[in-house]
């Protein structure tokens, strides 16, 4: 294998050298990290979906709100956008896995994250089953996440040339109790309205 580096480039602000590979318009890859929102910062955010029309009426996927890619996978096209604090609206530009042609993995993280920025938004628990909590995860649509607002950890990932972006992938939660209690049991709620069909797309 020949290695084709391109020129070897000295950074105007960080001093560090880098080669420019075969872009056109290379970009130090040293500043672009540092440009970022630092992995595992934790920030609220709003939570966007850019529609791409893509439906899927046995998944409950209408209203175009999901999108397919060229290589057969769906997602939501995500914009987050920084609410308060330090990175106030910055914008952070990501996917969320709906379905995978190679297997299950990538759709139960989506499925994953989307539960918990559910709880995320609403302050709930993982673990709650209580009625409203079981509401607040019971999507309509996946319209119904579009505007939620909670809390995200945010990453640095790779875009498809392989630079570095910021990402979100999880969602703060609140921490378990560590000897978790069943909530008192109201009288309107029975066992088989908790182990009631779930919510359409968490499914
Ligand atoms: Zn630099």
């Amino acid at each position: 294998m020949t290695e084709n580096l391109g020129t070897k480039i000295t950074c105007p602000r960080c001093k560090k050298k880098y080669y420019s590979l075969d872009s056109k318009r290379p970009s130090c890859p040293n500043c672009a990290v540092k440009d970022l929102i630092p992995d595992a910062t934790e920030a609220r955010v709003t939570l966007k979906i850019r529609p791409g029309g893509y439906n899927d009426e046995a998944q409950g996927w209408t209203e175009g709100v999901a999108s397919m890619g060229k290589t057969g996978a769906a997602y939501l096209n995500c914009e987050f956008t920084v609410i308060d604090g330090l990175y106030k609206n910055r914008k952070i530009f990501s996917l969320i896995g709906l379905r995978s042609p190679k297997g299950d993995w990538w759709g139960n993280k989506g499925r994953a994250f989307i539960g918990n920025i559910i709880n995320s938004a609403h302050g709930i628990l993982a673990s709650d089953q209580s009625l409203e909590a079981i509401k607040y995860r019971k999507l309509s649509s996946l319209k119904d996440l579009d505007g939620l607002e909670f809390m995200a950890r945010i990453s640095i990932g790779k875009d498809a040339s392989g630079k570095p972006k910021n990402e979100v992938e999880e969602a703060v939660i609140l921490a378990e109790p560590k000897e978790y209690k069943e909530p008192n049991t109201e009288p309107s709620v029975s066992k088989n309205e908790n182990t009631a069909s779930p919510p359409l797309w968490l499914q």
